[in-house]
């Protein structure tokens, strides 16, 4: 399978367009998804915000800090995230693409929330904060308790 990636919400209202490969796909264990989501680990798909187009007007935002997560207004999908200290980069939930089996993680962020009961046997490397470094140098945990990716 090549980009175009397209995703959507549940309920269809909100649809995307990625044009291009993504350049990160990730777990993340931090309290923050976990609250966003209601899931015991959530995963991630980074691309280029230019690289991306909605369709639909049901996306709504939640602003926390330096965070925006998107979800969908009518069905309530989370959607993504988008981070200011991370300028042009938008994540999407992994389960908010069409064909999310086709977007392996390569690495988990955040391990040092990991619920204790969640076991993930692979081999992949395992960031105990953030896998993509702010350029202030702080990952979200810098201002808060919680981050996220
Ligand atoms: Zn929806
Ligand atoms: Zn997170």
């Amino acid at each position: 399978m090549t980009a175009p990636h397209t995703g959507g919400c549940r309920c269809g209202a909100v649809r995307f367009e990625a044009s291009v490969e993504p350049h990160h796909i990730s777990y993340c264990h931090c309290g923050d998804c976990r609250r966003a989501s209601g899931a015991p680990v959530s995963a991630f798909v980074g691309f280029l915000t230019e690289q991306v187009a909605f369709t639909g007007k049901a996306l709504k935002m939640y602003e926390n800090g330096p965070v925006t997560r998107s979800f969908c207004g009518i069905c309530g999908s989370p959607i993504a995230y988008v981070d200011e200290r991370l300028e042009d980069h938008i994540y999407f939930r992994l389960g908010a693409m069409d064909m999310p089996a086709y977007f392996r993680p390569t690495h988990h962020a955040y391990v040092r929330e990991q619920l204790p009961f969640v076991h993930m046997p692979d081999d992949l490397p395992r960031h105990l904060k953030t896998s993509v470094p702010r350029p202030d140098g702080q990952g979200p945990g810098g201002y808060r308790q919680n981050g996220i990716q």
